[in-house]
């Protein structure tokens, strides 16, 4: 099963995993967990186990059976490199995804380490993109180092929820930037400020950037009631996709 998306940058999910764990402060109001509890409580299959971790093999080759072009976010209910995924479950994983080279798939992890560990002596499959999650300067940035360490045809990064000032990034081999701001009632801020600065960086360094959302607050630094999902960024969007994303969409 796949699922269409409303993550502006993707068109569907696919999830051969569900479940994780929190491991840095971008995950404190994760989105995954309370969706996988709703969904235990309404029965739905591959939720019995709710937030824990849980391999789920009979997803595997669900992208092989969609032959027209489609762009997937890989597991956005669950972190492919977590500790608890077998190394020979990923490796099924990307299997997959090298046989359905009619797609497009988009891994994004917050295990930086483990996944550059798993592709070493390894290729990676053109048609995959990986990134790595960039909410603060402690937890985040680190991990853009060991990205760039795995050699993949784009390699980006998702700034979301933006926690702080990231303060100025080494965007050597980066060929896309997602920022991002966090929604939900206990949405934390995020400054227009620290999102120019990103912006700019990648516009000296000629990095694809994409303004996904402004999350709970506003550009103006005032909390919403609702979920405000402004994407207008110095008056204007910036969709912008790598290079090697340009032809295929
Ligand atoms: S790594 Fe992602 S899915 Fe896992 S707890 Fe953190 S935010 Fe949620």
């Amino acid at each position: 099963m796949t699922t269409t998306s409303k993550i502006e940058w993707t068109e569907r999910t696919w999830n051969p995993t569900v479940g994780c764990s929190k491991m840095s402060p971008g995950c404190k109001h994760c989105y995954a967990e309370g969706m996988a509890l709703r969904l235990q409580a309404m029965k739905t299959s591959g939720y019995e186990n709710g937030f824990k971790l849980t391999v789920l093999p009979k997803r595997l080759e669900d992208p092989l059976k969609r032959r027209s072009h489609t762009t997937y976010f890989v597991n956005s209910m669950s972190d492919l490199f977590h500790e608890e995924v077998p190394t020979d479950y990923i490796e099924q994983v990307f299997d997959v995804i090298a046989r359905a080279n009619q797609h497009t798939f988009q891994i994004l992890t917050k295990r930086a380490d483990r996944m550059s560990a798993f592709f070493m002596g390894k290729k990676v499959p053109p048609n995959a993109w990986l990134g790595v999650s960039v909410e603060d300067r402690q937890y985040g940035v680190p991990r853009i180092d060991a990205l760039r360490k795995v050699n993949a045809a784009i390699r980006f990064l998702s700034v979301e929820p933006l926690l702080e000032n990231v303060g100025t990034l080494n965007l050597d081999c980066i060929h896309w930037v997602i920022v991002g701001g966090e929604s939900g009632p206990k949405a934390r801020p995020m400054k227009e400020e620290w999102v120019d600065s990103i912006r700019a960086q990648c516009e000296a360094a000629q990095v694809a950037f994409f303004f996904k959302q402004w999350g709970g607050w506003g550009a103006d630094g005032i909390k919403r009631a609702k979920r405000y999902n402004g994407r207008k960024l110095n008056g204007q969007t910036w969709d912008q996709m790598p290079v090697a994303a340009r032809s295929a969409w």
